[in-house]
Parts: C-alpha cells; sequence; structure tokens
C-alpha cells in the first residue's frame, strides 16, 4: 500500500484528507478521531463522578483506613479510629455532590494532643501515604504575623506545593500538619493582663487557612514583596492536622474534673488518675484554658489524644510495624548476604535502655546504632555469614558508645 492510500481505521478518511494520520500496531486514527476519542473520555470520567480523585478516596472506608494506620503505628487505638472517621468524612465531603438541601459538611480539621515522639506526625504522614495527597509538616514555632521576623503563615501553603511538585490541584486537596500548635498559645489565661501578642497574632493568621480561604501564595516561600509572582491557593479542601504535646494540661484537665464532680474524682482515687494517661479527659475547653482562642478551636472540630508509650508498646515498636526498625536492619544485613538475629533478651534490654535514656521512640534507633554500627562496618566483605546480637553483645557497644555520655547528662 503506498503512503497516499493509508486511510483512518476509524472515520475512514484518506491521509490526504487529514492534518495526521498516526500509525499504531496495525492501525491508523486521524486527528478529528484522536479529539473526538479524548472527549469521551473526559465526560465519560466527569459522568460517573470517576475522576482520579474520587477512584482513589471512595474506595477507603473508615475501617480500611483504621488497618492502614495499625500497620505503621503501634497502638494509639483512640487516636487512629477517631481519625479514620475524620479523615473519611473530609473526603466525603469533597466528594459531596452540590445538592440544594443546604446542608453543607464542615470541615473535620484534627487537633492531636500527646508528648513528643508518640507518634503524631507518624499518624499525618501514613494518612497522607495511604491516600497519596501531599503532606507538608510545619512548625507552628517558626510562624509569625506578618511584618515580624520569622514565616508568614502562607509559608505553610509553600511547603505543601512543593510537596505537590507545584500541582495546585494536589496541593489544593493535600494535608497539612502543624506541629508544636502548643507554642503559639497565648501565654496567661486573661487576655487582658499579659497578652502574648505574636501568639494570638499567628493563631489569628491561621484562622483563616483552616477555615477555608483563597491565599496568595509566594510559590518559592519567603517573605512577601511587591513585584513577586503569586499563586492562588484555596485552602478549602485542605485537611488541617495540628499538633502539640501542651505541657502542663493535664493541670487544666484535673481542676476542672475537681470541680465538675466531686463524686468522680472521689471514686477514682487520687493516684489512680495520675497512672492513668490524663488527656483521655481532654475537652476542647482545656485547650482554651492553656491558651488557645475559642475560633482556633472551634476550627479543629476532632480532638484527640496520644497516649504516652509504655515498655510494651516501645517493644512493639521496634518489632512490629510494617518498616520496624528491626526489619529495617534485618533486610540490610541480608543485601551483604548476613544473617541477622536479635534475641529478646537484647530487645528488652535495648527497650530498658529508652526509657532510661527517656529518649522514647525516637531513641530506639539511635540505640539501635549504636549498637550495630561495628557490625555494619566490619562484617560486609568478609566470609562471616551471620551475627546474633546479644543482650551482651548490646550492652557492650552500648557501653562503648557516644549515647552513654547522654545517660550522664540527663
Ligand atoms: P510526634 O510527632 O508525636 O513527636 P513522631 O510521630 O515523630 O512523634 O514519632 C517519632 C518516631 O517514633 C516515629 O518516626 C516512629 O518511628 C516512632 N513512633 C512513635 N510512636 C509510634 C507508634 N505509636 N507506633 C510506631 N512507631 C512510633
Amino acid at each position: 500500500m503506498s503512503k497516499e492510500d493509508l486511510e483512518c481505521s476509524f472515520c475512514g478518511r484518506k491521509k490526504s484528507e487529514t492534518n495526521l494520520l498516526i500509525a499504531g500496531l496495525d492501525a491508523h486514527i486521524c486527528d478529528r478521531c484522536i479529539e473526538q476519542a479524548h472527549g469521551i473520555v473526559v465526560e465519560e470520567a466527569l459522568h460517573s463522578g470517576n475522576t482520579e480523585l474520587s477512584k482513589d478516596l471512595m474506595l477507603k472506608k473508615p475501617k480500611l483506613i483504621k488497618a492502614f494506620l495499625d500497620e505503621y503505628v503501634i497502638g494509639q487505638e483512640f487516636t487512629k479510629k477517631v481519625m479514620s472517621v475524620a479523615v473519611y468524612n473530609h473526603y466525603k465531603r469533597l466528594l459531596q455532590p452540590k445538592s440544594d438541601d443546604d446542608i453543607e459538611i464542615q470541615k473535620s480539621n484534627i487537633i492531636i494532643v500527646g508528648q513528643t515522639g508518640t507518634g503524631k506526625t507518624l499518624i499525618a504522614k501514613t494518612i497522607a501515604r495511604m491516600l497519596n495527597v501531599p503532606l507538608a509538616i510545619v512548625d507552628a514555632t517558626v510562624l509569625t504575623e506578618a511584618g515580624y521576623v520569622g514565616e508568614d503563615v502562607e509559608s505553610i501553603l509553600t511547603r505543601l506545593l512543593q510537596a505537590a511538585d507545584y500541582n495546585l490541584e494536589k496541593a489544593e486537596n493535600g494535608i497539612v500538619f502543624i506541629d508544636e500548635i502548643d507554642k503559639i498559645a497565648r501565654k496567661s489565661d486573661n487576655p487582658s493582663i499579659t497578652r502574648d501578642v505574636s501568639g494570638e497574632g499567628v493563631q489569628q493568621a491561621l484562622l483563616k487557612l483552616l477555615e477555608g480561604t483563597t491565599v496568595n501564595v509566594p510559590p518559592k516561600g519567603g517573605r512577601k514583596h511587591p513585584d513577586q509572582k503569586f499563586i492562588e491557593v484555596n485552602t478549602e479542601n485542605i485537611l488541617f492536622i495540628a499538633g502539640g504535646a501542651f505541657d502542663g494540661i493535664e493541670r487544666h484537665i484535673s481542676k476542672r474534673l475537681n470541680m465538675q464532680a466531686v463524686g468522680f474524682t472521689a471514686s477514682l482515687k487520687e493516684n489512680q488518675m495520675e497512672k492513668d494517661n490524663m488527656l483521655r479527659y481532654i475537652i476542647p475547653k482545656d485547650l482554651k484554658d492553656f491558651g488557645l482562642i475559642p475560633e482556633i478551636i472551634g476550627r479543629l472540630p476532632v480532638l484527640t489524644y496520644m497516649n504516652p508509650l509504655d515498655k510494651e508498646t516501645l517493644r512493639a515498636i521496634l518489632t512490629e510495624p510494617k518498616n520496624a526498625i528491626i526489619k529495617q536492619y534485618k533486610k540490610l544485613f541480608e543485601m551483604d548476604g548476613i544473617d541477622f538475629v536479635i534475641t529478646e533478651e537484647a530487645l528488652d534490654f535495648i527497650v530498658e535502655q529508652a526509657i532510661d535514656y527517656k529518649l522514647g521512640a525516637r531513641g530506639l534507633r539511635s540505640l539501635c546504632e549504636a549498637v550495630l554500627t561495628d557490625a555494619m562496618y566490619e562484617m560486609p566483605g568478609t566470609d562471616e555469614k551471620s551475627v546474633q546480637v546479644t543482650k551482651e553483645y548490646a550492652e557492650e557497644k552500648l557501653n562503648k558508645s557516644t549515647l552513654k555520655k547522654l545517660k550522664a547528662v540527663s
């Protein structure tokens, strides 16, 4: 067949009648048919609500979200459940068809109260990973009111844009984790006496973002200046998760509980309550007493808490999550053909040290490094094909390490 005889396999037009004829395996398609087919694809997607976003999100029911979290986050059952529902509702809100029944689903931004190193960031990261949405992790302590030294709150959205590779649509459906939200609390319970202007100012600035608004964001971050180009970001569909340790909030909680019902505290002995995680009794009023302004609290309607990590939890964190630290080391050794075994006693020992050093879950990693660095340095390239870490081995390596100094200081 000569070139001129070629025709579109879909509409039958001769090559000479088309602007472009593209060859496939044993067929051809012309420019007009391509356009028409593209139109059908787009229309079909819109019609069935089957856009990439909805397809991805509608599948994840709360129980599925929780199951995914379970693979990575040990314990924290209450928070995992609450967050699974909040995240599900958030994305239901995004997908709700415009209806005329006036029922507008409000945003379910979340605030998590809990000591550092208990897994707040981990939960936010895991949710973002599961939903395949961009995540920006920002520290509230660097935020200041516009005009002061520090970063404007808009910088949060710059980070989100960066996390989304500047894909605006993705960023606008992303998640922002604001760490250390407690550090921008007003320093006094009484606003009229000691007013912590910067803290309250930042809270005010955050309000708009949390609620949903359009913000001019400098794409490269930094301070705003007049001739900079901005990207308009709508925060309506961005899920905000705030986290903070709120050191000392237990005092507010117990004070309230004592005032609320004498019978309640009488039935729960004082020391039993201490042992209990007081945070589990937290209500929004405690956040207000701590120094968050009511408007901020209102825009973070889902309030939850983290339990402190006890020995059993730390032990589980070492070995159970999908990418548990010990599993990672096993893999690293495996890549050198080395069989890595660690005894139960050695694991218990590492956990005890983490508690002693007051390092929490974050410390587990540094402790393992201290114990295993020698083996990881010496063994590759030698004939030794297995390593067994016993308690004695771990003890010896730790005694030599610089971590020991940390203990002496604390
Ligand atoms: P936070 O944000 O509360 O300060 P992170 O989420 O950053 O704490 O936790 C620090 C590290 O400790 C995480 O990277 C993770 O390895 C580990 N970790 C903390 N809590 C848990 C948990 N509940 N389950 C599994 N790993 C945890």
